[in-house]
């Protein structure tokens, strides 16, 4: 009785094995499916359920059952962690890799600019050659090569820098978050979007070497040279290192200087060397580096260029003990341009960025003493300060005028050209043209 319970037992036992082996088949089977290839070849191999000698249990079906879904749980589990880790570590060896590029980009476009400055073989002869490296210069090759993209076009320019925007010297690139603005010279446009001020990196102009023997032609720049004279009879210019080149048309696009103030031409050499004439790139680096070490600033000047800076340090000056101060003779900012109210309105604002705004100042002299400078005003008022800014206004660059024999208009002082901005034969004028 006992023994065939026992054999009843057994078999049902049995029974139940054979029930969950083959309910365990078909899991792991779904198992398998769900696991990408490699892995789901090792767990067939390694669970070959057929192969599984019959334990003739049910306890034992079902710790096979567990085991081999905590296996899946596991294998899964791992293949998750595994796959983010993989993400991780892929975003971690891109930004690596854009690092070095940016790297390898900037010593490419370093090693370019100073072979263009250090070797460069002057071509002797030129289809199109522009003198200044300004927005109009750039903006004038451009359309050259839109009309003609063949077209061989070179850039004369005595700053060390291709062309750029000066616009986010004074406004932008003050409100930058970024600590290394001044290397970068990145800022963020109307549109969110960031971008550099130079209008192409180097790597867009061809060598001036080059630019004879490029077969599509191209827009070369060659920096840090100045023509200092222009022959318009036999269409050759001079550079200041004695080279001459010559071009079939020529664009005078010299631009304008920024204007001192005679109390500053006036003073001694300890007044000029502190006061900046705002244009460049090395004046915005220079006044930057400035604006964290000394305790004044003054700003003279009313207009746009002055009210702008004064702004963007006066925002500074919030974050810092640095003093803001910014003068004129008007009574309100860019009380030049302006209604009235409206400049006496812009005036409050500039007041509200942290500046101290002095209105109807004429500076009669400016002078040092004891570490400081000294400004005097005609109405006897006195300031003192560390630095002075000097926007107020621009010269036109026309010094080509004399060796060119290019008339310049007596009123403002720019070259006379015709409606085509025409001066001469071959030769055009921009910037400070007067028709
Ligand atoms: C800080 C700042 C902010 C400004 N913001 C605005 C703004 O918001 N909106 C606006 O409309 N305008 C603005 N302007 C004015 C605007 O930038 C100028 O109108 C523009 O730069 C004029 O361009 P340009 O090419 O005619 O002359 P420039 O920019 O003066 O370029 C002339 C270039 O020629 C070079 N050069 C001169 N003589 C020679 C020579 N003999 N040989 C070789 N190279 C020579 C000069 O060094 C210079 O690089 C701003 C100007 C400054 C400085």
């Amino acid at each position: 009785m006992a023994l065939s319970r026992l054999v009843a037992l057994r078999l049902r036992a049995g029974h139940a094995g054979v029930q969950t082996r083959q309910k365990l088949q078909s899991t792991g089977k779904c198992l398998l499916q769900c696991l990408p290839s490699p892995y789901n070849q090792v767990f067939r191999n390694s669970s070959s359920l057929s192969n599984v000698p019959s334990p003739g249990g049910a306890a034992y079906g079902i710790f096979v059952a567990i085991a081999t879904l905590g296996g899946g749980v596991y294998v899964c589990r791992t293949l998750h962690r595994d796959k983010s880790r993989f993400h991780d570590r892929l975003s971690t060896i891109n930004s690596i890799r854009e690092s070095i590029e940016q790297v390898e980009f900037r010593e490419a476009d370093t090693d370019k600019q100073e072979k263009q400055r250090g070797e460069a073989v002057l071509p002797s002869h030129v289809p199109f050659l522009l003198i200044g490296g300004g927005t109009a210069s750039f903006a004038a090759a451009r359309s050259i090569r839109a009309k003609d993209p063949g077209a061989k076009v070179l850039i004369v320019s005595d700053e060390s820098d291709p062309p750029y925007m000066r616009p986010p010297l004074s406004k932008e690139l003050w409100f930058s978050d970024d600590p290394y603005v001044t290397e970068t010279l990145r800022f963020k446009q109307w549109n969110g979007k960031e971008r550099s001020i130079f209008f192409q990196p180097p790597s867009f102009y061809v060598a001036p070497e080059e630019l004879m023997s490029t077969e599509h032609g191209g827009v070369s720049v060659l920096t840090g040279k100045k023509v200092v004279h222009l022959d318009v009879r036999e269409n050759k210019a001079k550079l200041d290192d004695g080279s001459h080149i010559s071009y079939e048309k020529c664009l005078i696009a010299t631009g304008g200087t920024p204007r001192s103030l005679p109390a500053i031409e006036r003073a001694s050499e300890d007044v000029k060397l502190r006061t900046t004439l705002f244009r460049r790139i090395s004046d915005f680096r220079s006044l930057e580096r400035l604006s964290s070490k000394v305790g004044s600033i003054t700003i003279i000047g009313g207009g746009f260029l002055g009210s702008e800076l004064a702004c963007a340090l006066g925002r500074r000056a919030q974050r810092s003990n640095l003093e803001v101060i910014q003068m004129f003779p008007e009574s309100g900012n860019m009380g030049k341009v302006l209604p009235e109210y409206l400049s006496h309105w812009t005036t409050e604002k500039v007041k509200r960025e942290g500046v101290n705004v002095i209105s109807d100042a004429v500076v009669k002299s400016v002078s040092y003493k004891n570490g400081k400078l000294h400004i005097s005003l005609k109405d006897g008022r006195q300031v003192e300060t560390d630095h002075v800014v000097a926007a107020v206004g621009l010269e036109p660059n026309t010094e080509l005028a004399k060796s060119a024999g290019l008339e310049l208009d007596g009123d403002f002082g720019g070259y006379r050209v015709n409606a085509e901005l025409q001066a001469r034969n071959n030769v055009w004028v921009v910037s400070f043209a007067r028709s």
